[in-house]
């Protein structure tokens, strides 16, 4: 029967007291056992979203899905270099698939494919996971590790990773079930030292351990809005099984890691001339799991993230084909822009090398091209709207004007 308003009484599972209840109900079978008329509002939503969701769910169906070099040809009218990064990626996408697809009475559980991209700041870690998720048409959301915290401390909990996912998904639970979620700079929960018993800046470790359910596949509730958990706040569960986890990040450092592994073998087994060969720039290209547990990444996380590969600088040759030849390149969207006023724009090809030597001068690499860009631009697009002009060419003296007027700028942008 129900119970109005008992002085001692709260609910079981928010601990609400009666005064602050519309309505108590007892357990029937346990004694001081109480749930409050919000609580039951809360989960019969809960439970109205699992069976619409149970409903939603279809099967993945395997010719529906691109195969290996499909994807891997997509990324590149995106993505310049990278090669290995991509073909890794496009195995793990089709695998990742063929586990959606695949038989639930089947004995082989095929296990998750979730990647690690390992390379300098603004070498294409995001854009491949970006261009990857347009190509499959799911859901995909960024979320930056650093802003994640063991629970108890200031910062977000680690389920509204996947608030942002809901929300891309427009709270459709049963799409984003099967979205790909982008973890960026996860080098920035990295324990510091390699040694597990160490106890200064364990946070690191704590937010490691969270993380680990989301990527082994769990049900998870997460806040719909965000933001740290409010009792008030009603939950939805998501089960993060066929989430793909793409995580990414520059592990500054870690070069030293692979350089020390890979010598310890020279020494240890003599005379491999492949590897006393390896440049020290190079070293990236053979990072192993066991580096990232020395850059302090826990065994388990590693474990959840089989799919590692590394990501290479790019060069002055990569930069200069990053300005022009990707399908949404930075020349042709300034392009776009002038010719929806009717205007014919154009690069001087000594103006574009100009501007792959300022982006490495200033250290600023692929990111730093656009700010570029736009400095030398912007003055153009403000006047040649109302000029009248049909054609208007950014020759290498006009650019290196605008930039020589905006160097302030250019530095600020570091
Ligand atoms: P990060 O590796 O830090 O995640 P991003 O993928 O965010 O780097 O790259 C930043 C920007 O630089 C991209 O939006 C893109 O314009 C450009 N860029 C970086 N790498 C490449 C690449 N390999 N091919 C084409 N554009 C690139």
């Amino acid at each position: 029967m129900a119970k109005k308003k008992t002085e001692q009484a709260q609910c079981s599972f928010c601990g609400r007291p009666a005064d602050m209840a519309d309505v108590l109900v007892p357990s029937a079978g346990a004694a001081g056992v109480y749930i409050c008329s919000d609580c039951v509002e809360t989960i019969n939503g809960i439970l109205h979203d699992y069976k619409e969701q149970a409903k939603t769910a279809e099967p993945t169906k395997m010719d529906s899905v691109p195969k290996p070099k499909e994807i891997y040809d997509y990324l590149n009218q995106y993505v310049i270099g990278q090669d290995e990064a991509k073909k890794y990626l496009s195995v793990a996408v089709y695998n990742h698939y063929k586990r959606l697809a695949q038989d639930k009475n089947d004995d082989v559980d095929i296990e998750k494919s979730n990647v690690i991209l390992v390379g300098p700041t603004g070498t294409g870690k995001t854009l491949l996971a970006k261009t990857i998720a347009r190509m499959l048409d799911v859901p995909f959301t960024i979320v930056d590790a650093t802003v994640l915290t063991q629970a108890g401390y200031v910062g977000e909990d680690i389920e509204s990773l996947l608030t942002r996912l809901l929300q891309v998904a427009d709270y459709d639970v049963a799409k984003a079930e099967k979205g790909i979620v982008f973890i960026d700079e996860i080098d920035k929960i990295a324990r510091k030292g390699d040694n597990p018993s160490i106890t200064r800046d364990v946070s690191g470790e704590g937010v490691q351990q969270g993380l680990l359910k989301l990527l082994e596949g769990s049900v998870v509730n997460v806040p719909p809005q965000g933001g740290r958990k409010h009792p008030e706040q009603r939950m939805i569960p998501v089960d993060t099984k066929n989430i793909l986890f793409i995580c990414g990040g520059a592990f500054d450092g870690i070069e030293q890691k692979i350089a020390h592994r890979l010598n310890t073998h020279v020494v240890g087994y003599s005379t491999d001339p492949a590897r006393q060969r390896v440049q020290r720039e190079n070293y990236l290209k053979f990072v192993a799991p066991q580096d990232l547990k020395s850059f302090g990444l826990i065994p388990e996380i590693i474990g959840r993230l089989p799919i590692l590969t590394n990501l290479e600088p790019l060069d002055r040759d990569a930069l200069r084909r990053v300005l022009t030849e990707p399908k949404n390149a930075i020349v042709r969207q300034y392009e776009k822009l002038f010719d929806m006023d009717g205007v014919k724009l154009e690069f001087a090809p000594d103006a574009l090398d100009l501007i792959v030597d300022k982006a490495i001068e200033y250290k600023l690499g692929a990111r730093g091209l656009r700010s570029i860009v736009e400095t030398i631009m912007i003055d153009s697009m403000f006047d040649v709207p109302s000029s009248g002009v049909k054609t208007f060419t950014v020759t290498r003296d006009y650019a290196l004007e605008k930039l020589q007027k905006a160097n302030f700028e250019i530095n600020k942008t570091e």
